[in-house]
């Protein structure tokens, strides 16, 4: 596995490698839900690519920026065992040399639930992805529906910037008791940590009200509010049941959906997600 930090080491490598190629684009400090894309990027390509890079320009707090864990000895042990041929570790200015003067900005998908919660954040993480595509010219690139609206917002920044990548959402992996991994859930302590697992006890309460014959969207809303109500360490950021392709907020709930939830614990910001298929609710 070659480890490249600079745009022309990339060049190079990139020349090298067998097609078709699969890009995960990360931000370290590496778990099972990273795995997973890695694997899936390995079993579907020819070769697999990663890359590792903290961005500093989708985060809204600097603390937050400055507290995100890294280790990247750790990480890079890992994309080895992954079997990746590739990973690109850049510092800060080879992905935005001095001068740096582009932002992607994005509308109406960007601007709900996460968009609204982290103003920024979206076009942050769309321009960083639209230079990682540009940078790696990969057939496919993969992401989790863990972040079920950031997958949303680079499919359609792809399409529109005519980028040929093709976007790939893989199922959130989580532990045992339901909690998503998540690099941040490093930082929650033990109580908070034996208390997170109360968000996918709430969409699963709520996909249960839907799957029983619940329409209404302020029913499933409620149904969320009252199980995290429940646990006194979760401080509800928002609560969402909206519809699965604009992401608008929905009154009646008659097609595809997206349940998604953000809560802190202390100073730990957790999201989750559960997607509705009309289909899914006979059985
Ligand atoms: P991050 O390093 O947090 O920016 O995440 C890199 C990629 O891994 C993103 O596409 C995430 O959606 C994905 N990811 C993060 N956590 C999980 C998880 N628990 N399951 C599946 N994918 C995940």
């Amino acid at each position: 596995m070659r480890v490249v930090r600079s745009r022309a080491e990339l060049r190079e490598e990139l020349a090298a490698v067998e097609r078709p190629l699969g890009l995960v684009p990360t931000m370290g400090w590496l778990h099972d839900g990273h795995r997973a894309l890695m694997r899936r990027a390995r079993q579907e390509n020819a070769s697999a690519i990663a890359t590792i890079f903290v961005n500093p320009r989708q985060f809204n707090e600097a603390a937050d920026y400055q507290r995100y864990p890294r280790d990247e000895a750790r990480d890079l042990a890992i994309c080895e065992e992954e079997g990746l041929d590739l990973v690109f570790a850049p510092p800060v200015e080879e992905v935005y040399p001095p001068g740096f003067d582009t932002q992607v900005v994005v509308g109406a998908l960007a601007a709900p639930l996460e968009g609204a919660a982290r103003p920024g954040h979206f076009d942050g993480v769309a321009t960083v992805v639209a230079i990682l595509f540009g940078l790696v010219g990969a057939d496919r690139a993969y992401f989790g529906q863990k972040d079920a609206q950031q997958v949303m917002v680079i499919r359609r920044m792809a399409l529109d910037l005519a980028i040929p990548t093709e976007v790939i959402a893989c199922p959130t992996v989580r532990e045992a008791d339901g909690l998503a991994l998540s690099s941040r859930n490093v930082h929650l302590s033990p109580v908070e940590r034996a208390a997170a697992p109360v968000l996918r006890r709430a969409l699963t309460a709520a996909r249960a009200s839907w799957a029983a014959g619940e329409r209404s969207g302020e029913a499933l809303r409620e149904t969320m509010r009252r199980v995290l109500g429940e646990e006194p360490l979760a401080r509800l950021e928002y609560v969402s049941v909206a519809d699965g392709r604009t992401l608008g907020e929905l009154d009646r709930v008659e097609g595809p959906a997206l349940l998604s939830l953000a809560v802190r614990f202390g100073e730990t910001r957790l999201i989750d997600n559960e997607p509705l298929e009309p289909a899914d609710d006979s059985g």
